[in-house]
Parts: structure tokens; C-alpha cells; sequence
């Protein structure tokens, strides 16, 4: 491979380029190597991909950014870039740039499949199902290709999908081209079809959907099942099916990212001489012991007994919070006995000052 040109030179602009001179500069190149100006001449073709490539960089303010600090080796794979771009991505990526001298836009003779629209729906979930993952089938009512629908080459475009015209622009008379207005670009056209399908081809039809929800999902989040969306006009690609996750609220557990929150309530009597708790989890029970002399706002942590991290390893932990439940009312006999007890010295507040208060414990275990 020949050693890659800085991208600055490329353009012929200093490093502390705005962007509005960035795209200037390219502009003024991608006219002047445009294909359409040097029909056959491979050398400015391969001019008009570099000029493409380090403004497709530069125009990129990540990619920039990323190009500045590191260089052509910084451009790798996960640049999204890898080995150079063809003429077709060129003109969809910056078409624009041309201001509508080429058309816009250049399909190199070939047809474009149109593409049918995304479908959304809402998922519930438990909390359960999202500590799990689970595989739910959802009922959808989508646009499907009707059957018995037969296609023929578009004749207005002769089954290229695209319409070429040679227009007068400021650079000279320029070929352009456009899509096929009749055919939509697909280079098709419905022949015949039952009563049954719209103008695309298509009819409504309810199907079940199975959709694999990982565990760890949090609300709010859409996850794409691709092609399971509407089919597209005439025989074309299926768009995606979008679900978007709800989460049911547990009666119980609170949920906090991967964690999961607990209040638990003892009476005072077990609080003082201590008892054995159990605590639901997301999937069966926990016993937890409360020991003798447990304060209110104690919280005990159970690790890895909260939710499973979502594309990454482990789980989070189930804190459990431990209050101390107070009668709001008493009995006369109730109330004696209490007024007893409080005569005692033991029932004189006298915190340990070494036990860090509710607050600071919790900061603790969160560091
Ligand atoms: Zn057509």
C-alpha cells in the first residue's frame, strides 16, 4: 500500500482550518477531479476518492479529532472507514456538497431496492423477565408483500431505476441523473395484482413476532430486530421492528441500574433481640439474619443478588434496608408496659459514635 497523504495537504489547508474552509476546499476539488468532468481518467478519479476520504476525516469532528491526535494510524477499522471508499458511498455521503451541479446524487446504472418503514411497539416487562431475559412473542399488524403480485422492468427507466439528463450547469453541460420518479428508483413496476394489494404491492397482515430480550434491559430502551419491520414497495428490503421496553414496577423491589433496593420492616422487639428475615428476590427468596441490637437505616448489601449486567459480566447486589417498624397505636396494657421499659438506662439513645450513621454507610458501599 503507497504511503497516505496528510489529510490537511490532501486539501491544501492549514491544520487550524474552520469547517466552512474544509468544505470549501474540498468542494472546489471534487468539481475539478469530478468523474463526470474526466470521463476515463483514472488519475483523478483516485484524486477525487482522496479528496473524498480526508474530507470525509476532517469534516468529522471525532473523526478529526481522533485523525489530529493520532495520525492515518488512528483511522483503523473502527474508524468505519476501512480501505478506502467507493464512488457509490462518495456521492450518497456528500452529495449535497455538490449544490445540485451533478444532480446530487449518481447511481452507477444500478437500481435501488426501496426500503419499507420501521415498525414500533411497546414491551412490558417484569422485573423478573428483565433479571432473566426472556423470549416474548408479540402480535404485530404489518405491511407484508401480498401474494400473487407479479413485477416487469419499469419502461420509463428502462429497470435502471434512474433517469439521466444532460443539463447546462456553470461548469459546462454536465450529465445528470436522477431517480425514476415512476419506479421509485427500484427499476420495477407492479404487472399485475390481486384486488387485495395496495399500490406498493403490499397488504396488512397480522403476524407474531418472537423477539430475544437479553437480560438486564432497562426501560426506555429500543432494541431493533432487523427486517422484522413492514416489507418495502415492490419486493423491496423489510424495515426493523423497534421495541421499546417498559418496565413494570415490582410491589417490593426497587430497582437502581444493576442494584436493586429492599425495605424491610422489623418490629422493635426483633430489632432489639434480633430474627431471621426472609426477603423476596427476583427469583425465589433470601433468608437474611437481623442481628440483636440492629439500628433502624441499617442496610445489609447481598452481592450479585441484584440484576445481570447488560452486555458485560456479573450482577449487581439486593440491599436490603432495614427499618424499624413503629406501632401507631398501643393498648392501654401496651402502653404501661412500654412506659416501664422506658425507666430502663437501656433505653436511653446513646449512639455508637464509631457506627458511621445511614448516610456515610451508603456512600461506602457505593465507592
Ligand atoms: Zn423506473
Amino acid at each position: 500500500m503507497s504511503e497516505k497523504r496528510d489529510y490537511y495537504d490532501v486539501l491544501g489547508v492549514p491544520k487550524n482550518a474552520s469547517s466552512s474552509e474544509i468544505k470549501k476546499a474540498y468542494r472546489k476539488l471534487a468539481l475539478k477531479y469530478h468523474p463526470d468532468k474526466n470521463e476515463g481518467d483514472a488519475g483523478a478519479e483516485s484524486k477525487f476518492k482522496e479528496a473524498a476520504e480526508a474530507y470525509e476525516v476532517l469534516s468529522n469532528s471525532e473523526k478529526k479529532s481522533r485523525y489530529d491526535q493520532f495520525g492515518h494510524a488512528g483511522m483503523g477499522g473502527a474508524s468505519g472507514f476501512g480501505g478506502g471508499m467507493n464512488m457509490d458511498d462518495i456521492f450518497s455521503q456528500f452529495g449535497d456538497i455538490f449544490g445540485g451541479a451533478f444532480g446530487g446524487s449518481r447511481g452507477g446504472g444500478r437500481s435501488r431496492v426501496a426500503r419499507g418503514t420501521n415498525l414500533r411497539v411497546k414491551m412490558k416487562l417484569t422485573l423478573s423477565e428483565v433479571a432473566n431475559g426472556v423470549t416474548k412473542k408479540i402480535k404485530v399488524n404489518k405491511l407484508v408483500n401480498a401474494e400473487g403480485v407479479t413485477f416487469k422492468d419499469c419502461q420509463n427507466c428502462g429497470g435502471t431505476g434512474r433517469i439521466t439528463r444532460m443539463a447546462e450547469t456553470f461548469l459546462g453541460a454536465m450529465q445528470t441523473q436522477s431517480t425514476c420518479n415512476v419506479c421509485k428508483g427500484s427499476g420495477k413496476i407492479i404487472d399485475h395484482k390481486p384486488s387485495n394489494a395496495d399500490v406498493n404491492g403490499l397488504q396488512r397482515k397480522e403476524e407474531i413476532i418472537e423477539v430475544d430480550i437479553p437480560a438486564g434491559v432497562m426501560d426506555g430502551m429500543q432494541l431493533s430486530v432487523s427486517g422484522k419491520g413492514n416489507a418495502g414497495p415492490f419486493n423491496g428490503i423489510s424495515g426493523d421492528l423497534i421495541v421499546v421496553i417498559e418496565e413494570i414496577p415490582h410491589e417490593n423491589l426497587r430497582r437502581d441500574g444493576d442494584h436493586i433496593h429492599y425495605d424491610a420492616y422489623v418490629n422493635f422487639v426483633d430489632a432489639v433481640l434480633g430474627v431471621s428475615l426472609e426477603i423476596p428476590m427476583l427469583s425465589g427468596k433470601a433468608k437474611i439474619k437481623v442481628d440483636p441490637g440492629t439500628q433502624s437505616g441499617k442496610v445489609l448489601r447481598l452481592r450479585s443478588k441484584g440484576l445481570p449486567v447488560l452486555q458485560g459480566y456479573g450482577n449487581g447486589d439486593l440491599f436490603v434496608h432495614i427499618n424499624v417498624w413503629t406501632p401507631k397505636k398501643v393498648s392501654k396494657e401496651e402502653q404501661k408496659i412500654l412506659e416501664k421499659l422506658k425507666k430502663s438506662d437501656n433505653f436511653i439513645p446513646n449512639p455508637d459514635r464509631n457506627d458511621k450513621g445511614f448516610f456515610q454507610r451508603m456512600k461506602d458501599m457505593f465507592q
